[in-house]
């Protein structure tokens, strides 16, 4: 496998770095839930670029189609996240929904889709838009703040692992690619071996709902499969 570049992603390999600003705001001010929510979806966003040819575009047209289905997974509707190709980065999703997928990564992965996939779940699954409803907490210093993170992080694992199975991919590729990235232990997230847990938990809770959906709803299981896609967008 090819060692990608992922500009300022060393420590967090589906996103920004959020190392240094928690340890930083926490000294200057008082946490509320808008810092940690801009510390965790307001980062520095990559450089914006259009794809290099005809073959980045239609490998950005079929990821933009996952990204409906994705979305309409997690229970949002497909137009509140849009993809971008980004420069420096493996992918990342910002506050308003924007997805930025690295243009070096989308074209070193374009024929592993269960990579591509997985990584793009993950970002859905933050789910920026609605993190404020489901985290009422506030954490008073940089241990509670990191532990958030790591639970944010463990969210978006699991969905992806769900997405994975849902669709019909492999999650093991995707294993591979974080243990792959994965070089620095990081106070934010999980090591990456227990992430790879995570990933597995979610994908096996996907598989066996597909399992039930075939087995209790046979029809509606067929339409929904990797071939069809129910949904307007
Ligand atoms: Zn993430």
């Amino acid at each position: 496998m090819p060692k990608i570049n992922g500009g300022g992603v060393r420590s967090n390999p589906f996103g920004p770095d959020w190392g240094g600003p928690v340890a930083e705001q926490q000294e200057v001010q008082q946490t509320t839930g808008e810092e940690v929510e801009s510390n965790l979806f307001g980062k520095p966003k990559p450089p914006i670029v259009e794809p290099k040819d005809a073959e980045m575009a239609a490998l950005l047209g079929r990821l933009t189609s996952f990204k409906d289905r994705i979305a309409r997974l997690a229970g949002d509707t497909p137009s509140e996240y849009r993809l971008t190709l980004a420069q420096g980065t493996i992918a990342m999703i910002d506050q308003s929904g924007l997805i930025y997928v690295g243009d070096a990564f989308l074209e070193n992965y374009g024929h592993s889709w269960d990579v591509l996939v997985g990584v793009l779940a993950h970002e859905i699954g933050h789910r920026p838009k609605r993190w404020r409803e489901y985290h009422k907490e506030i954490p008073q210093d940089k241990e509670a703040a990191e532990k958030l993170c790591r639970l944010e992080e463990t969210r978006a694992d699991y969905f992806s692992g769900r997405a994975l199975a849902e669709f019909g991919f492999d999650c093991e590729p995707l294993v591979r690619f974080l243990l792959h990235i994965s070089d620095t232990p990081h106070p934010e997230y999980f090591p990456a071996d227990m992430r790879a847990e995570v990933i597995r938990e979610g994908f096996e809770d996907g598989s066996r709902q597909s399992r039930n959906m075939a087995k209790f709803f046979p029809e509606f299981s067929r339409m929904q499969s990797a071939g069809g896609d129910l949904g307007e967008g």
